[in-house]
């Protein structure tokens, strides 16, 4: 690993477990520094020189903080909370069980504890050669080219890819937040803002070096569910190589407001299959206002993937995805609350 410096945030730390923010914890906004959460994902991609920080600045709440999760109109949830507190946060599970399944059935027990909320939708592609520095890679190196693109593909995205990257975005949490038009909110040097989670990554194109809309320094304090109290028909069903800690194949964030068999709305989100968290408004179309049948369910999947590209290794994703997005919705339908 290359030397770095390492600084502690303690007031930005506070700040971002209790969701207030002083005017000490602002002066300690960083835009030289990378921040530190859990370190799952940075500190793994320091150790084989993906990412080099020079500055590392630790924003992790001390033992005693416990990170907020309060109702707020729907709910507001620490950016610092953990994976494994969010899951098991009660008010979560009854009311966006999508939410909470999403978080439960992410990495591994251990990595639960440790990963926190914004560290989890900021985590990086797995694609191989982003992780290997000996091959090309436009995410890592801009303008060196894609090793993947007739390469070994099986983890990569067939929705939102661009000539450029491939790479899938592999986060669960995301899934749902874009299903259920979450928010995110933030602090710049410059100010806080609040926009929606859907706004927060960047489909790869001619730039996929460029990942989310965040500016330098900007740190996401929390996120933010709208109260929908139809979200209680709401589940995350994900398809994975191993039933626990393993990346999704295919997933599928699902949430309906049925009423007498008729979907008066549905949320849908993808996972496993694009380059950033999809929602897959095309679906949402086939579904609003009719009967949701089996066939029904079938159309609304085909209509989700009419756009995938895919390569040799990864054209089972599309018929995967569509299977899991029926089974999903079939699910939802068949929910008791
Ligand atoms: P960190 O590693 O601390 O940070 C990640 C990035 O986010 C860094 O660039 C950091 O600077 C930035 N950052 C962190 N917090 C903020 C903030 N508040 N504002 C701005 N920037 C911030 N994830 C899944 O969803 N599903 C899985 O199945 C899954 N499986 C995994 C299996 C393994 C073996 C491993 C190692 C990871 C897996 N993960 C999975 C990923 C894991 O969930 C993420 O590594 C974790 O959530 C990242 O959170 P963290 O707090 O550790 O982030
Ligand atoms: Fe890099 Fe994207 Fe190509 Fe993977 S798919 S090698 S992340 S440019």
């Amino acid at each position: 690993m290359r030397p770095f410096a390492y600084e502690r945030a303690a007031e930005l730390a506070a700040a971002l477990a209790t969701g207030t923010v002083s005017p000490a914890a602002l002066q300690q906004l960083r835009p030289d520094a990378q921040y530190l959460a859990g370190g799952t994902t940075l500190l793994d991609l320091m150790k084989i020189d993906v990412m080099r920080p020079d500055r590392v600045l630790d924003i992790r709440p001390g033992p005693a903080a416990q990170p907020v999760i309060r109702a707020e109109g729907g709910l507001w949830l620490s950016a610092v909370a953990s994976m494994a507190q969010a899951a098991e946060h009660p008010a979560l599970r009854r009311d966006y069980p999508v939410v909470a399944e999403s978080l439960q059935q992410a990495a591994s027990a251990q990595l639960r504890n440790m990963a926190t909320l914004g560290g989890n939708v900021l985590q990086r592609t797995r694609c191989p050669y982003f992780r290997d520095t000996a091959f090309p890679c436009n995410k890592r190196e801009p303008g060196s080219g894609c090793a993947a693109i007739g390469g070994v593909t099986r983890l990569l995205a067939v929705l939102g890819v661009s000539e450029h990257c491939i790479a899938s975005y592999p986060g669960d949490f995301a899934q749902a937040l874009i299903a259920l038009d979450a928010e995110v909110e933030t602090l710049a040097p410059d100010g806080s803002r609040r926009f929606p989670f859907a706004d927060l990554h960047r489909p790869p194109g001619g730039t996929p070096h460029v990942e989310t809309t965040l500016q330098p320094g900007e740190l996401i304090t929390g996120f933010r569910l709208p109260s929908l109290p139809w979200a209680r028909r709401s589940l995350y069903l994900k398809v994975r190589d191993r039933e626990s800690y393993a990346f999704a194949l295919a997933s599928a964030a699902v949430a309906l407001d049925l009423r007498d068999g008729v979907v008066h709305a549905a949320r849908i989100g993808l996972g496993g299959v694009a380059a950033v968290p999809w929602r897959a408004h095309e679906a949402e179309s086939v579904l609003q206002g009719q009967k949701l049948t089996e066939t029904r369910a079938v159309q609304a999947a085909e209509a989700a993937f009419a756009g995938a590209v895919t390569q040799e290794d990864n054209a089972f994703k599309p018929e995967l995805g569509r299977r899991t997005l029926v089974r999903a919705l079939l699910q939802a339908a068949a929910m008791e609350i």
